[in-house]
């Protein structure tokens, strides 16, 4: 039986060869991943680290006309405070009308983890169908009613004949999984087992009348129009500038293109079937639900790293015309693009040849956008993903075979990043956001690895970047007096030894 038939979705940790904890090489990594070595690997220490609710919940509030209901004790939920406001600001970039996101909790008590917190749940989702009316409702399913053994899936699917709206569960308890990217594939497993993804006849399309003289010609128009429609799928790190961005470069090769899933209604979701071809932003993202799409409705699917710099969009672009037959068009594009923005990004060469970067985030993005800036000529100290799996071999194969000497870690512990900033020193940090604090408070120069209110995908992306390093060079005297007055909580001894010395086979 496929994964995708069960009621609750597999872990990254056991769907895919990955790991947490790692120093060395990209080679190596690469190596590593493949013998199985980094599933062995731990640490002596260990940071807190994040949950994947928190991912889980930053996808779902972004889709239209729902409603999440917190299967959970109080404390789970308080994250949806900011994320309602985050998620109006992208409603409001997509010209979407940026509602905030109404959402209940089952406030699970100490009575309840005893007896069982079933009953709750029913009676919020039948309060929510009745108060908010939505088309969705979010079950997200946390720690406690999976370690007390809930049937999550029992209670949804009784409660599904009693209200309106459709109910999609979200298991995603923080315990489960060691790798937060584990909460795509839970997004991604809830929907496509929540949804229906398929056209509706009459609600999404009107059959032609049988025998009608026309029907030929219709069939053979829509299949056309289905076979050169492309679904983009988005996420939470990427912003509406970055799909204008690829919007704009796959429909100059006459391609019409759709972003999924995230600000998308229960209406739009229907059409996610009616594709020629389904695309990846980054493989960490969608692999799972692009895997499902090929196995239920046959559409292809291309995973091609991300179109982030010269080289890496070119290559992005050539497999996605490829598909179609259209490589020459995509080069054509690819070199008219590339002028025009060679010549935009002449100004600030100048100013970041030569300045040592660390890049820390992400495992694909990290590696694509260290390949991208050393091609620029900056000079990259480290790269530190924050998880390695499988799905990244090309982008790590990639990154030994163009900066083999490169120190490359797979780390998501802030002890471990403030020890590699304070011992090598970089002119520049480039990292993943929530982590800028930490960096400002050690003096150094950064900026994010993504931001949505800004461009990092393609022509206008690299331009972007470039333009906020050398910003970031200019304005240094925030962070140089904050790192004059901030003690650090480590004991000057702890910089002597290795950055990554407690992670262990
Ligand atoms: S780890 Fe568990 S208890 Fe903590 S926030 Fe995540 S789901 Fe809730």
């Amino acid at each position: 039986m496929s994964y995708y038939e069960n009621g609750i979705p597999p872990v990254r940790d056991s769907r895919l060869k990955m790991g947490d904890s790692y120093s060395g090489s990209a080679l190596g990594l690469v190596e590593c991943g493949r013998e199985g070595c980094l599933l062995q690997k731990g640490r002596g220490f260990w940071q807190a680290n994040a949950c994947q609710m928190a991912l889980s919940l930053m996808m779902a509030t972004t889709v239209e006309n729902s409603v999440i209901v917190m299967h959970a004790p109080g404390g789970c939920g308080a994250l949806l405070h900011s994320l309602s406001a985050q998620s109006a600001k992208g409603r409001a970039q997509r010209g979407k009308t940026p509602a905030s996101v109404p959402w209940l909790s089952t406030n699970l008590s100490e009575a309840d983890v005893i007896g069982g917190g079933e009953k709750k749940l029913r009676e919020t989702i039948e309060y929510a169908d009745r108060e908010f009316r939505p088309e969705i409702i979010f079950v997200v399913v946390t720690c406690a009613p999976s370690i007390i053994g809930d049937d999550v899936e029992e209670v949804v699917r009784q409660a599904r004949p009693a209200v309106s709206a459709d109910v999609v569960s979200l298991h995603c308890p923080g315990f489960r999984s060691r790798v937060v990217a584990s909460a795509y594939d839970t997004f991604y497993h809830g929907i496509l087992r929540g949804l229906n993804l398929s056209p509706e006849p009459r609600a999404d399309f009107r059959p032609p009348p049988e025998g009608c003289p026309d029907d030929g010609l219709a069939e053979k128009k829509y299949r056309y129009q289905k076979s050169r429609t492309v679904n983009v799928w988005n996420a939470t790190s990427i912003g509406a500038a970055d799909e204008k961005e690829v919007e704009r470069l796959l429909t100059a090769l006459g391609l019409k293109v759709r972003f999924f899933a995230e600000y998308s209604s229960r209406d739009e979701l229907r059409l996610v079937a009616e594709a020629g071809l389904n695309v990846s932003m980054c493989n960490v993202h969608d692999d799972y639900m692009l895997k499902y799409l090929k196995e239920k409705y046959g559409i292809p699917y291309v995973i091609a790293g991300m179109p982030i710099g010269f080289r890496h969009t070119r290559e992005w672009l050539l497999r996605i015309a490829g598909h179609f037959g259209l490589e020459k068009q995509a080069g054509t594009l690819a070199d008219h693009e590339e002028g025009l923005a060679r010549r935009a990004i002449e100004p600030f060469l100048e100013q970041v040849r030569g300045k040592s970067v660390l890049m820390c985030g992400g495992v694909v993005r990290v590696g694509s956008e260290a390949t991208a800036l050393s091609e620029l000529g900056l000079n990259v100290l480290g790269i530190r993903a924050y998880h390695y799996d499988e799905g990244a071999e090309p982008v790590f194969e990639d990154v030994g075979e163009n900066l083999p000497d490169t120190p490359v870690s797979v780390s998501n512990q802030l002890f471990e990043m403030t020890h590699q900033i304070k011992t090598l020193r970089p002119d520049l940090v480039i990292s993943h956001n929530g982590t800028q604090g930490y960096i400002a408070k050690l003096g150094v120069p950064s900026i994010q690895l993504f931001n949505v209110d800004s461009s990092f995908f393609a022509y206008s992306g690299i331009y972007q970047i470039l333009r906020r390093i050398v910003f970031e060079f200019k304005n240094t005297s925030y962070r140089e007096r904050l790192s004059r007055h901030i003690k650090l909580p480590y004991r000057q001894s702890y910089f002597d030894g290795d950055a990554f010395k407690y992670i262990k086979n």
